[in-house]
């Protein structure tokens, strides 16, 4: 669960990249942030995620509240998150099997739990049969499955996107936001950050719009708030 209340973020060179943000994600749901470029989608991410602070107003994540969180606190926080990039972010030198085990191995976990948890994720996102392959033999969409597989080895509550689909052709990103919706289906919630008008109508999930650090709406079933073409 995510609760942002009255959030403000002011850059330290005075730019006000959020200006009083109040919205809950519950647990189980699947959200699109989306808004024009510089409206702050990425500084919300990087609040949810701690790597910045808000300058003011309260933020709560899975069971997290971040006025009483201790820097000692934010690794296990950070744990409950399992976050995708555009750029996929792969270890080149290890294989689709050896990146996946490797955030298994980071956080401590026993080489039985992590010989029986990553074929799951790998099953999961359809590339058992690439385990042994090197991230550079990989097309662009079976790449960003491998760091879907990353993101969801360790079981996080949520899993948040930031554009997943930016580098992929129409066909890839389709399959890609349809793996993301299945694996919140099995349970994660999902907040992807996109500019995809085409998908994220197509899915009909809950669309929050933000322009200027203010939500501008908050719907179920579509792309609203902004004309097409806005967002090139
Ligand atoms: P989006 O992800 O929607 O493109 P951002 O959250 O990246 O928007 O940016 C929101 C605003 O904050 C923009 O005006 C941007 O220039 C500014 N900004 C983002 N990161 C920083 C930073 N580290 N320091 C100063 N200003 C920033």
């Amino acid at each position: 669960m995510v609760r942002f209340i009255d959030v403000y973020k002011e850059y330290d060179n005075g730019t006000k990249a959020i200006n009083g943000v109040t919205f809950t994600i519950n647990d189980g749901e699947m959200v699109f942030l989306v808004g024009p470029s510089g409206s702050g989608k990425s500084t919300i991410i990087r609040l949810i995620n701690a790597e910045e602070k808000p300058t003011s107003g309260k933020l709560m994540v899975n069971g997290y509240n971040f006025s009483m969180m201790r820097p000692s606190d934010i690794p296990f926080m950070r744990r409950t998150l399992g976050v995708i990039f555009q750029d996929f972010r792969l270890i080149e030198k290890k294989t689709v099997l050896e990146n996946v085990a490797f955030a298994m191995r980071v956080i401590g976990a026993s080489k039985r739990e992590i010989e029986k948890r990553v074929p799951y994720v790998l099953d999961l996102v359809g590339l058992s049969n690439q385990a042994d392959r090197y991230p550079d033999k990989l097309s662009g969409g079976e790449q960003q499955r491998v760091a879907i597989a990353r993101a969801l080895v360790n079981n996080p509550e949520m899993i948040i996107a930031d554009e997943p689909t930016g580098n992929l052709d129409p066909a890839r990103s389709l399959e890609i936001m349809l793996l993301l919706e299945r694996i919140n289906e099995l349970g994660t919630t999902v907040l992807i950050v996109t500019h995809e008008k085409t998908l994220v109508d197509k899915l009909t999930k809950r669309v929050i719009a933000i322009d200027n650090g203010k939500i501008v709406n908050d719907e179920t079933g579509g792309y609203f708030g902004y004309e097409e073409g806005q967002y090139e």
